[in-house]
């Protein structure tokens, strides 16, 4: 699995990006965006963003601390060495501070990262593609310190079962579609919208971060919970 999602993020790194705006017609965006504002982080956030790629979620927080006139630190974590670069190129095209910016190549089932030593923890579009979300989601409890926020923004299940069919009939049908016209791939998004089909529900992934220790855990449903934002805290 591990190996598979590898070459699906190897193969899709270079198109990704404009890939996710034909997928979702852009309202990727505003889901992060959502995200963002759910984390609201101030200059003393110190956030490790898990499965962060290209950067989306981790160039939010910089713009969200500079737009606040301070200045902030974010490590970006991800197993598939393409997309890290993918997000380099793109961090100098924006012009960050590359000084703001760890990029780290390493499973999130396995951080190499200190216990404790974070305020915050997100992961967005990632955990359904991780082998064992269990260990993923101890491994985040572990670096959070006491305290520390744990936010995944994820596809979920969509209610109600009406929306469901349509959403089945675009996902199945139009993405591998677009995926082949618009990045010249087919499989790796068929694979993508398989993994999305066999994620945990609200209910059921709420309860996974609760046994992996978190507390206080709540969801939001985005778009008629085409996806969700889960929350939890290290107390
Ligand atoms: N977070 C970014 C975003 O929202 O645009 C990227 C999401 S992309 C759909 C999923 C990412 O998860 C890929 O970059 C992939 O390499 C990464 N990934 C998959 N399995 C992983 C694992 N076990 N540990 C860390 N990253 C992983």
């Amino acid at each position: 699995m591990t190996f598979l999602v590898h070459q699906v993020f190897k193969s899709v790194a270079d198109s990704y990006d404009a890939m996710n705006d034909v997928m979702s017609c852009g309202v990727h965006r505003l889901w992060k965006d959502e995200l963002m504002r759910t984390l609201d982080p101030s200059p003393h956030t110190r956030l490790l963003d898990v499965a962060g790629g290209t950067g989306d979620i981790a160039f939010r927080y910089l713009k969200y601390i500079s737009d606040m006139k301070g200045d902030g630190h974010v490590t970006i974590a991800d197993i598939n060495g393409s997309m890290l670069e993918e997000g380099k190129k793109r961090a100098f095209n924006l012009e960050l501070n590359q000084d703001n910016i760890s990029w780290v190549e390493c499973d999130a089932e396995n951080l190499p990262m200190k216990s404790d030593s974070y305020s915050a923890y997100t992961i967005a579009f990632g955990i359904r593609n991780v082998t064992h979300i269990d260990k993923a989601l101890d491994e985040a409890y572990r670096v959070l310190e006491p305290g520390g926020r744990f936010l995944c923004l994820e596809f979920s299940q969509v209610n109600p079962t009406a929306l469901r069919w349509l959403y089945d009939q675009y996902s199945f049908n139009v993405i591998p579609v677009m995926g082949h016209v618009v990045a010249g791939q087919w499989k790796p998004y068929q694979y993508l919208v398989e993994s999305i089909r066999k994620f945990p529900c609200q209910e059921d992934f709420k309860y996974m971060i609760e046994s992996a220790g978190f507390r206080c855990v709540t969801y939001t449903n985005l778009t008629f919970g085409v996806v969700a934002i889960h929350s939890g805290f290290k107390l």
